[in-house]
């Protein structure tokens, strides 16, 4: 397929660490696909706050670095030895390389065709946050129908995803918001109660009689992770999967003791997508919920690839809501 490839490819990336000023739009050479890989014109490609951590410093990189895991796109060539996909076929993944460009490759293994009633915006949308949404109620944490479910950032990308799938599940959710209009949001995505970040575990507390909730669903992290323990009941679970506030410091494991016998993990995409069975399974009930209109997805902002600074500006301000995409 070499008379596909396109000479050349538009990319964002960052320079070195530091803030979204180091974000530059630049041309390069087009990616060729090696063995088992597919290229992909991208239609969108998903924001993450991941890129943010990437971008800054705080998760080590090399740079130059070209950030975005997530996108949705038609492929247009194809490595060597790459079965179950064709060019022209539209697929979409949570672990591409380098998505924020106008092509990016993905290993065949890692991306999913996308079904013919999900637009390119939604397919761009939903793998990442969704994966993890899908992973946190299922794998790390079983979430049993009536069973009551603290999490954070309600009407945020995850939050409103982890809210819409557990109200599908039957489970009661609690979420927190910063500002009256994102309760509006946390609240037309299904959460029973959505309250304030200040006081918010004594409101558990009242929630729940008392009694406190058997799992935490914590993406803020630094600001929340004490009160999130303060939420949980004997033998809680909290699973802290992001620090949009900030890293949590070191923490003294006794501590889980003295408040219950409480279990901790920190878990993240890459351990849940560990096969091909369990990226079918989750993508398949991910897409099924689109499709039963149990899962809606609400795009908060669309911008050009060469404004992911201004993406990424937004994001760490807490100035959004649902999902975020740049577009080439
Ligand atoms: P969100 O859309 O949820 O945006 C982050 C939200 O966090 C903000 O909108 C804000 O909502 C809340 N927040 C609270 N305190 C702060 C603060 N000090 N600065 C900025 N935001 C704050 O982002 P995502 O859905 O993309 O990600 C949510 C979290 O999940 C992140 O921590 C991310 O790293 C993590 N994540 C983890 C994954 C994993 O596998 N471990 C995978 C994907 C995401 P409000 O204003 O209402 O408080």
């Amino acid at each position: 397929f070499e008379e596909d490839l396109p000479d050349a490819a538009t990319v964002t990336r960052a320079r070195e660490a530091g803030g979204s000023d180091v974000l530059e739009t630049v041309e390069v050479p087009a990616p060729a696909p090696g063995p088992g890989q597919l290229l992909v014109k991208t239609a969108a490609a998903g924001v993450n706050f991941i890129e943010t951590y990437q971008r800054s410093g705080v998760y080590p990189v090399n740079y130059p670095f070209v950030p975005g895991a997530e996108g949705s796109g038609e492929v247009v060539a194809m490595g060597e030895n790459v079965e179950g996909f064709n060019t022209g076929q539209r697929i979409a993944t949570a672990e591409g390389s380098g998505t924020y460009s106008t092509h990016f490759l993905v290993d065949a293994a890692k991306a999913v065709l996308v079904p013919d009633d999900v637009s390119d915006q939604q397919a761009a949308a939903l793998p990442l946050q969704g994966v993890t949404a899908h992973y946190l109620i299922n794998s790390t944490y079983r979430v049993a129908p009536g069973q009551t479910v603290l999490t954070h950032a309600g009407a945020g990308g995850v939050g409103q995803i982890l809210t819409q799938l557990l109200k599908a599940r039957g489970a009661r959710v609690i979420t927190t918001t910063s500002t009256p209009d994102k309760a509006k949001i946390a609240e037309a995505a299904g959460a029973d109660y959505v309250l304030e970040y200040q006081g918010f575990a004594e409101k558990v507390r009242d929630i729940t009689n008392g009694e406190g909730v058997s799992v935490v669903y914590d993406g803020v992290g630094k600001d929340t992770f004490l009160g999130s323990l303060d939420s949980l009941a004997v033998r809680g679970t909290m699973v802290l999967f992001g620090g949009a506030s900030g890293q949590v410091p070191p923490y003294d494991l006794q501590d889980l003791n003295k408040r219950g016998g409480l279990y901790i993990t920190r878990p993240s995409v890459p351990w849940y997508l560990r096969n091909a069975e369990e990226r079918t399974w989750r993508f398949t009930e991910l897409f099924g919920a689109l499709t039963s209109g149990d899962l809606k997805l609400e795009i908060g902002g669309t911008y050009p690839l060469a404004e992911a600074g201004r993406a990424h500006d937004d994001l760490e301000g807490r100035r959004t809501t649902g999902k975020l995409l740049l577009v080439p």
